[in-house]
């Protein structure tokens, strides 16, 4: 079955940002801080490259999504401020940019909560959610639930949004799926001592790569969400490419260019299916050592869907 996308458009695109800014290499290594050159790298995100972004975009007449860490919010109030005066969307991204792998749904709605209270200060009330290295956790979905989110844009398993309900099933989700191709951080990120071995691609390949999978969800009736971080593709030939690729996709036939909130708007009711979250865990062995039947994993695997 096709989406159902409105206003008779046959696809959709949206375009965000992670304001990440210091946050992401504090959160790997408080001790980064005491690497100015490193520092100052994080910081161009929100000096340099969020204002480039904003006078793109406005040239070319796209609203955009923001996903803000509460310590940006905190450290660079203005900069939000700048952002929301765009007429952009601003939507939560943990507060330190926190590694959520294995922790605890406590830990974890602490983090969350520090982000709303960050963005609260500056009188932003999210309805988005994108986890930090999009790393959920499976009992992520009930928290943002049971704190009034709209929707997540951290998951992997769709070309098109779909609604889904946390494993304790306190209500439903949009989930808006990202992918790692259509990510800047894939493209560009190169840190020393960190990503020794990451190399800076040519931001020619990376509009060719881009357009390519733009053009793909067009033809595929999918959502094409791209994910740039400011401190990179704010450099000036990177936003250059990504100016290109904007152009070209707002010139896509049948193309909805939209925020992640107002396609996760359109998804509330446009959608009635509610998926239920299955974890798939690798099968049990027996006490003879030999694996289950594969149809355990299978199973497991209907309900996903
Ligand atoms: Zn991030």
């Amino acid at each position: 079955m096709s989406f159902p996308w409105p206003h008779g458009s046959t696809s959709a695109a949206a375009f965000t940002f992670d304001v990440d800014a210091e946050s992401c290499v504090l959160a790997h290594d408080p001790a980064s801080s005491s690497r100015m050159s490193l520092m100052t790298h994080q910081a161009y995100g929100p000096r340099v490259g969020v204002p480039r972004l904003l006078r793109l975009l406005e040239r070319q007449e796209v609203r955009a999504t923001f996903f803000v860490p509460g310590f940006t919010a905190d450290t660079y109030p203005d900069v939000v401020r700048r952002i929301v005066d765009g007429g952009h969307e601003i939507a939560h991204h943990g507060y330190l940019h926190e590694p959520m792998q294995g922790i605890s749904a406590e830990q974890e709605a602490s983090y969350i909560d520090a982000g709303l209270e960050a963005l609260d200060r500056l009188g932003v009330t999210p309805v988005g959610y994108r986890a930090p290295w999009w790393e959920m956790n499976w009992h992520t979905a009930d928290l943002l639930v049971e704190r009034g989110f709209l929707y997540d844009s951290s998951l992997l398993d769709g070309d098109v949004p779909y609604r889904f309900r946390g494993e304790r099933g306190s209500g439903s989700l949009v989930e808006i799926p990202v992918d790692w191709a259509l990510d800047d951080w894939e493209q560009y990120a190169f840190y020393p001592g960190w990503t020794g071995s990451g190399v800076i691609e040519s931001p020619r390949k990376v509009h060719e790569m881009w357009l390519l999978e733009a053009e793909a969800h067009a033809a595929e009736n999918g959502c094409f969400v791209l994910t740039n971080h400011p401190f990179i593709s704010g450099r000036p030939s990177k936003a250059a490419a990504l100016e290109r690729l904007v152009e070209d996709v707002r010139a896509m036939d049948g193309m909805w260019v939209a925020t992640l909130r107002e396609i996760a708007e359109h998804a509330l009711v446009a959608v009635d299916e509610i998926r239920t979250v299955r974890r798939v865990t690798a099968p049990q062995r027996r006490l003879d050592g030999r694996p289950v039947a594969p149809g355990a994993l299978v199973a497991a695997l209907d309900g996903v869907g």
